[in-house]
């Protein structure tokens, strides 16, 4: 009977309408399960930013053969999309392809087993997944990949983890993410003070918006506070980047901050966040603080794992990403962000059937590529339709974020099995020296 049953997918976003399009093409019956109103959800909150990757990476095979074959054209392979036209030229019309098998507006609180809490043993493999959409409504599936991504989870200010003393209380004055600074948010921003938190992508993108803010608002104020003992780690590969927006970013960053139209603090732990009425007060280790009008904390994404809560998870214990992931792209370790492809059997957990995809599977590590999502959803939907040679077989081309500095910088064509090398690409290795 298990069978008979659709494989649920959460979310669709990016990765998780891949994952709908490789189980179709494998001739299973995909059933996707999206919170919001439209395909494309998350994406939609950031449909202002520029991506780093080229349509060529943007896009995944087996979505693309579909759409291909309905009359659709593919965007210029170089060209480099926002948030929006990534919407309305890839996942709304792969979206309308794939109406038949999605849910809108059906936000997954929690799965289990039917019958049998996470304790319980007997026959588990066997019995259908049940995912409770809102409180009420129930799903059957006979598997699950969760591709919800991490977008409305995001990282809190407190430099340990937590919500800042104040933090919460000061929410009127606090944004996370990439606000709309030149469209929506323009008032809030204009001639005023604004710090931004973080030290990776998001954080960058903030800062440039504000500089350009600046030239038509002089009084506009930028400060930039991050945790990284300097600067100069927040640049990131530059030039040596493969993907030539990401690392212009970083150029960007650096001669906002040379041209002191960016001031630094860093390091900067943040302990509290004091709203005045007047204004934010911004209190660091030892003593320190600045005061600012706005806030924007830009200090990552973490997975919402709630809804999980009644599955056998094994997780990283320091990414909470699939136990097997974390050692390939734990920050701690892996200074390039360069991470080798992986698949069905590296996103396993002892809960059979149950896979977590895209950028939930990365847990709160940052170097995420959509590219390497729909290698995920490729091999799990293999491993799914129970074709294990090409749930094993890794194939990926990774453009290298150019950080390391200890070889030429390449794109490479990579084919790994499951357990070779670290993220370094073979036979010569890039990076993570
Ligand atoms: C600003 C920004 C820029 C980025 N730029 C790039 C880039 O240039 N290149 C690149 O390769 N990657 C980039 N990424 C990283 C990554 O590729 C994107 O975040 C991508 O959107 C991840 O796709 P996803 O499908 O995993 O998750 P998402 O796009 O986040 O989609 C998840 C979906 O799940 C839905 N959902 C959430 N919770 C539930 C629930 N409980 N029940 C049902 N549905 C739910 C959401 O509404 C959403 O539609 C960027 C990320 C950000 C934030």
């Amino acid at each position: 009977m298990s069978d008979r049953l659709p494989i649920a997918i959460i979310g669709a976003g990016p990765v998780g309408l891949a994952a709908a399009a490789h189980l179709l093409v494998r001739g299973e019956r995909p059933l996707v399960l999206e919170a919001g109103p439209a395909v494309g959800h998350a994406v939609a909150q950031w449909a202002h930013v520029r991506l780093f990757t080229p349509w060529r990476y943007c896009l995944d095979g087996a979505a693309r053969r579909l759409l291909e074959a309905s009359g659709w054209q593919a965007p210029p392979e170089e060209e480099i999309p926002t948030g929006r036209d990534l919407i309305a030229r890839y996942l709304a019309p792969l979206g309308a392809l794939l109406a038949p098998h999605i849910t809108l507006n059906a936000r997954v609180s929690a799965i289990t087993r039917q019958g049998a809490d996470k304790a319980k043993d007997a026959g588990r493999a066997g019995r259908p997944f049940l995912l409770r959409i809102g409180e009420e409504e129930v799903v059957a599936a006979r598997a699950v990949i969760d591709a919800s991504g991490t977008w409305f989870t995001p990282s809190p200010a407190g430099a340990d983890g937590l919500p800042a003393l104040g933090e919460r209380r000061a929410a009127a004055r606090v944004q996370y993410g990439i606000p709309g600074i030149l469209g929506a948010e323009r008032a809030r921003h204009a001639g005023r003070h604004t710090v931004v938190l973080g030290g990776g992508h998001s954080a960058l993108n903030s800062l440039i918006d504000l500089a350009t803010l600046a030239r038509e608002a002089p009084a506009t104020r930028i400060t930039w506070l991050m945790r990284k003992a300097t600067v100069e780690a927040a640049f990131g590969g530059e030039g040596a980047d493969a993907l030539a927006a990401r690392g212009a970013l970083g150029s960007a960053a650096r001669s906002l901050v040379e041209s002191g139209t960016v001031t630094v603090r860093s390091p900067f732990l943040v302990e509290a966040v004091r709203e005045t009425g007047a204004g934010l007060v911004i209190e660091g280790a030892g003593g320190t603080r600045v005061e600012a009008d706005e806030l924007i904390v830009a200090t990552g994404f973490r997975p919402d794992l709630a809804p999980l809560s009644e599955l056998r998870l094994a997780l990283d214990p320091a990414l909470d990403c699939a136990a097997k992931l974390g050692p390939l792209i734990d920050p701690n370790i892996h200074s390039c962000g360069t991470v080798r492809p992986h698949g069905a059997a590296e996103l396993a957990h002892p809960e059979p059937g149950f896979y977590i995809a895209g950028m939930k599977s990365y847990g709160r590590a940052p170097t995420f590529l959509l590219a390497t999502g729909h290698e995920q959803v490729r091999s799990i939907a293999a491993a799914l339709a129970g074709d294990a040679e090409a749930a094993a077989r890794v194939e990926l081309e990774l453009p290298e974020t150019g950080v390391c500095n200890t070889g030429p910088v390449t794109r490479q064509r990579v084919s790994v099995t499951a357990a070779t090398g670290c993220c370094a690409p073979q036979p010569k290795p890039a990076c993570c020296g």
